[in-house]
């Protein structure tokens, strides 16, 4: 990765533009404030101070023209403001960013336990309807029993009249 610092007292747009074509191989580090990009010619990647987002730049590596994307609720009307308050800003956002990642990976865990809840009941329900259905088969059992001794009993009684008026 390259990095492509600029001048921190740089006021104006163009200086911007000359310090970031000109720094280049100066420092490899990347600050937490870069705008992190690849180049759209060539897919160098390029680390921009956060001030030139939406300037054009040339890329370190082809040369060509490339723009600064604006990060995501940064406002170009951001770059008036001090350093100092756009930093707070940067922070602010990433912190919100990170915030709605985070209740993101909240709510997913949640939509998984729901479903895993509601295969678990799915799966209960079954057990259950197959529970009642083994219940009545039992009870037509016990049904089915109580006619064939009715019926016994009675052949019994039959058999002792039989053999009373023998
Ligand atoms: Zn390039």
């Amino acid at each position: 990765m390259q990095h492509t610092p600029m001048d921190q007292d740089a006021p104006g747009a163009d200086e911007f533009v000359d310090e970031t074509v000109t720094a280049e191989g100066e420092g490899d580090e990347i600050r937490v404030t870069d705008i992190v990009f690849d180049c759209p010619h060539c897919g160098h990647n390029l680390a921009i101070d956060y001030r030139g987002a939406g300037l054009q730049i040339n890329c370190v590596a082809c040369g060509e023209p490339v723009l600064v994307p604006i990060p995501d609720g940064m406002k170009i009307d951001d770059l008036d403001l001090s350093s100092g308050e756009l930093l707070t800003q940067l922070f602010q956002t990433r912190r919100l960013l990170l915030k709605n990642e985070q209740h993101i990976a909240e709510l997913e865990e949640t939509l998984n336990s729901v479903k895993t809840r509601r295969t678990e009941l799915e799966k209960s329900r079954m057990v259950t309807l197959h529970r009642c259905a083994e219940v009545v088969n039992l009870c037509q059992t016990v049904l089915k029993l109580q006619n064939e001794t009715v019926l016994t009993v009675n052949r019994m009684i039959a058999l002792i009249a039989e053999e009373q008026q023998r």
